[in-house]
């Protein structure tokens, strides 16, 4: 979250300001309603049980309805849901052998700060190795097969160590839309590198001073402090922010 807008995270981790029930946003609504349901569904180990109907209902039984315009709006979105819910039921691409860590807040005190974060899900794969995946319910797929390592990936690294006394092997980014899972090795080369990466962005937050807002077009749609930041509306810096993060060098003309 500093990364993509360091306001946001002032607002949620140094203000400690909560959401209003009203300012809910329907895609968060959407994402821990899934979150939630896979974490259930992850936990069943009888066959009679896991089924998809079953996977199904889980999701009406832990559905959040805050957020949506209406009925219309949230049913469409309980649809798309559902959809996604059978593409993973129809081909899970994280198989496991063993489930170690569903939908898990952990804490770790790294000294000068603690470390904490959900896992959504820590598994032993057929070949043995451990693997957290952290499953994404957004359109856009931010990561591809040789990204650098992100502040997630040491966080979730560190954190389940933490919990099982062991550094995963494979760190992954599920993103549920697309069905497509992208993995990161983790090994005893990069190790150091993902430590120090957290601590370069520890260093980053501690000497950030202004916390400047980064508006784009979903801010009113998206963000839950829309509502008490100043620039979510302002068309100048939201259009200003996209034409600064053009890359040129992607297009033809
Ligand atoms: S509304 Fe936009 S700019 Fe403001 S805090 Fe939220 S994401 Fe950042």
């Amino acid at each position: 979250m500093f990364k993509t807008c360091k306001r946001k995270f002032k607002y949620r981790y140094i203000d400690k300001i909560k959401p209003s029930t009203q300012s809910s946003s329907k895609y968060l609504s959407f994402g821990q309603s899934i979150h939630k349901t896979l974490s259930k569904f992850n936990k069943i180990t009888d066959k009679n049980i896991k089924t998809l109907n079953n996977l199904h209902n889980l999701l009406r039984s832990n559905w959040i309805r805050e957020g949506y315009r209406d009925k219309d709006e949230e049913r469409d979105f309980g649809l798309k849901a559902l959809k996604i819910l059978t593409n993973y039921f129809n081909n899970p691409l994280d198989k496991h052998k063993k489930v170690l860590i569903t939908e898990k807040m952990i804490y770790k005190d790294m000294g000068e700060f603690i470390l904490c974060g959900i896992i959504d899900k820590g598994f032993l794969r057929s070949d043995n190795k451990l693997e957290i995946t952290d499953y994404k319910t957004g359109g856009i797929v931010t990561h591809s097969n040789d990204f650098q390592i992100d502040l997630q990936l040491p966080i979730y690294v560190l954190l389940a160590e933490e919990y099982l006394s062991k550094y995963p092997s494979i760190v992954s980014y599920y993103y549920l839309l697309h069905n497509k899972k992208i993995d990161r090795e983790v090994n005893n080369k990069n190790i150091n590198a993902i430590i120090e990466a957290l601590w370069k962005r520890f260093n980053e937050i501690k000497n950030e001073n202004t916390f400047p807002c980064n508006p784009n077009e979903y801010c009113l749609s998206s963000c839950e402090y829309s509502s008490i930041c100043e620039e979510s509306t302002n068309e100048n810096a939201i259009i200003a922010n996209e034409l600064k993060n053009l890359d040129n060098s992607k297009y033809l003309f």
